[in-house]
């Protein structure tokens, strides 16, 4: 039997661990949704333990496995396998839990930004297939990104590059980031984003076919409702939905234009909102980029679904050193 890959995700709800074959398909998984306020070393015994039982109940050994690939949410430095930072999590302020998890088996153990695994993922098993470079672009809540360059992430000096979702896109706007600037495509076109969004154009005076009770708290106001909206022909949904496809069309294009990849790969909750949305960023996309296209470009959506962290998790494992 070739051997296998081990990919662990951990989010801010769960903590996924998943046997993974060489071709990206799911052996088998795991789902916790007691981790986020346990202290740093529990973290490392419980995925330690997830590991080993998932691959004693598959009857497989360590020797089985290429490697182990961990994505997390926030900032880490790659080249130590440090955690700088992570809002999902309680504590792990510089926490080098690569070597802690490392320590627990003979097999290599990679860890890098969850938006790096799931761009690699998707590169190695997904939309990326046949390619030697793109960029993924995850739009849920926030946004995250990765890019791939000859068939390797591009992780820049610390393993913070791709970091698109601080790109500017309306610098004078009223919509503040959670990095603290205006503007930013995370602050205009995201899950962050729609509460304000919605209860503007309502305050505007705007009608929406929703039906929502009088004392409907905006801050509710989420990916799924707007999808609501959209399939029920909702004007002010459809209008935000078409907002963000603008801001997302114009950061499609900064990427392009800085990195002229052959492929960009968009995924995420907010893609649930379908061709109507993607027809509109490829619109807004097409409009700026007009005749700057000198070869095949492609935008296309990602493709192997809800299990893409856990996957791309695994899949860091394969990437040449
Ligand atoms: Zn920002």
């Amino acid at each position: 039997m070739k051997r296998i890959l081990c990919g662990v995700d951990i989010g801010g709800t769960k903590l996924s661990t998943a046997l993974v074959s060489h071709d990206g398909s799911l052996i088998d998984k795991c789902i916790d949704c007691d981790h986020v306020n346990k202290p740093e070393n529990q973290l490392v015994e419980q995925i330690t333990e997830n590991i080993k039982r998932l691959l004693s109940k598959n009857g497989l050994n360590e020797t089985d496995l290429i490697g182990i690939g961990i994505g997390c949410a926030g900032h880490i430095r790659f080249r130590d396998g440090v955690i700088i930072t992570t809002s999902n999590l309680k504590g792990y302020k510089n926490y080098p839990l690569r070597e802690n998890i490392k320590r627990n088996f003979s097999v290599p153990v990679i860890l890098d930004n969850d938006a790096n695994a799931q761009a690699f993922g998707e590169f190695r098993f997904g939309a990326g297939k046949g390619y030697d470079s793109m960029v993924f672009l995850t739009i849920s809540t926030g946004i995250g990104a990765g890019i791939i360059i000859d068939n390797r992430l591009y992780r820049g000096l610390t393993g913070t590059a791709g970091e698109f979702g601080h790109m500017i896109v309306e610098p004078e706007s009223e919509l503040v980031c959670t990095c603290g600037n205006r503007g930013c495509l995370m602050a205009c076109a995201c899950g962050l984003a729609l509460p304000h969004l919605f209860r503007k154009k309502i305050s505007e005076g705007k009608i929406s076919g929703l039906n929502l009770p009088p004392d409907f708290n905006f801050d509710r106001v989420d990916g799924k409702l707007l999808k609501q909206g959209l399939d029920m022909g909702d004007p002010v949904s459809m209008e935000i939905i078409l907002d963000s496809a603008h801001y997302v069309g114009i950061g499609v294009y900064n990427i392009f234009q800085a990195l002229n990849p052959p492929l960009i790969v968009l995924g995420g909750g907010l893609l649930s909102w379908g061709d109507f949305y993607l027809s509109q960023i490829r619109k807004t996309f097409n409009e700026y980029a007009r005749d700057m296209i000198f070869d095949p470009f492609a935008i296309d959506v990602s493709k192997i679904g809800p299990d893409v962290g856990v996957i791309g998790a695994a899949s860091l494992a394969l990437e040449p050193c």
